[in-house]
């Protein structure tokens, strides 16, 4: 082999190395508030080209205005946008405040919920700039993270998985994953890629960006919006809770949910080691709704949000507070590992 050989061959291992180091850390974000940057705009622009590929409107994507700490794998914007007013975060007065948070786009396959996030927005938007509403949406603040998994979504052919083939619902840091997580994975579902945990727990960006979300906010309630399953699930508190919270308040809402979706079929799925209805339903009691869409099919999108809007309306306004005058110590106040404003 000439020596021009040898230092072709290895540039490209040396090329190949650095991409695969560049893989396996998360590369940083310019932390960006309530805004646009570059790297948003360039997002939008090939959501867009989604949104035209499965037959949609226009996203209006660029309208709206982002939260940007983290990156995917692949360097794709974890992002959220947020209705209501969050100025006061740091102060007692958010205490008071109502917050959902609303997440799409987890599995990257999953098309239709993408669009359905998307939908909730458009909805807010216009709900929240009607002064009619005003007494509804007052102290109510949502969180939309309408695409949690872009890396799996904007692939030609996309998949559950996030870029490093983990499933982002099997790796949340919850208590039973070292010992639960991976003798589940190697076992019941024999190294089936389709539900791979990872090595170990919290490690995908896609799962520190919820992680992180959901601590920062303490959000009063929690939806998940996947497909194909057409179910709607609850994960959380039975009856009062100790973070202020109210299980029984939390199931009345389900089934209020369910009626206003015309009967949509309420079943308690099991929770999974790593899975997100474990970690913020079970171990930190908030509600945590995990709503399942008919299909995939980004043909029914529209269908689907017909269905649906009447429920994430009231899922946004109702409030599942315990009377304040018995609420034991909240979880607001119990210290974090992070305390303080933790940058997503
Ligand atoms: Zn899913």
């Amino acid at each position: 082999m000439k020596s021009r050989h040898v230092l072709i061959l290895f540039s490209i291992v040396f090329l190949y190395s650095v991409n695969l180091f560049a893989q396996t850390i998360t590369p940083a974000a310019p932390a960006v508030e309530n805004g646009m940057t570059p790297a948003i705009k360039l997002y939008c622009e090939k959501l867009e080209k989604s949104f035209k590929k499965y037959g949609w409107n226009k996203s209006e994507c660029a309208d709206f205005k982002w939260s940007h700490y983290r990156n995917s794998v692949l360097g794709n914007p974890l992002m959220w946008t947020v209705f209501g007013d969050v100025s006061d975060e740091n102060k007692d007065s958010f205490k008071d405040k109502d917050v959902t948070i609303i997440m799409c786009g987890v599995h990257g396959d999953e098309i239709t919920p993408v669009k359905f996030c998307f939908d909730i927005m458009y909805y807010l938007r216009a709900a929240y700039a009607d002064p009619q509403n005003a007494k509804d949406f007052h102290n109510k603040v949502v969180l939309v993270s309408p695409l949690v998994n872009p890396d799996s979504y904007f692939k030609a052919k996309p998949s559950r998985m996030n870029a490093r083939g983990i499933d982002p619902n099997r790796n949340f840091p919850t208590k039973d994953w070292q010992i639960e997580a991976r003798k589940m994975w190697l076992t019941k579902f024999r190294r089936d890629k389709r539900r791979n945990p990872g090595e170990k727990p919290n490690s995908e960006p896609e799962v520190i960006f919820q992680v992180n979300l959901i601590k920062r906010f303490n959000p009063d309630k929690i939806v998940s919006v996947h497909s194909p399953l057409t179910l709607l699930d609850y994960d959380g508190p039975q009856h009062s809770a100790t973070n202020g919270l109210d299980g029984s308040k939390a199931q009345e809402l389900l089934i209020q949910m369910s009626k206003d979706a015309a009967g949509y079929n309420i079943k308690d799925y099991p929770f999974f080691p790593g899975s997100l209805g474990n970690w913020a339903g079970q171990e930190r009691s908030i509600p945590t709704y995990t709503l399942e869409l008919p299909s995939s099919d980004p043909r029914k999108s529209g269908e689907y949000w017909s269905l649906f809007r009447e429920a994430m309306h009231k899922l946004v306004v109702h409030n599942l507070r315990q009377d304040v005058a018995k609420a034991p110590e909240t979880f607001k106040n119990e210290p974090t590992e992070n305390p303080g404003l933790i940058p997503n």
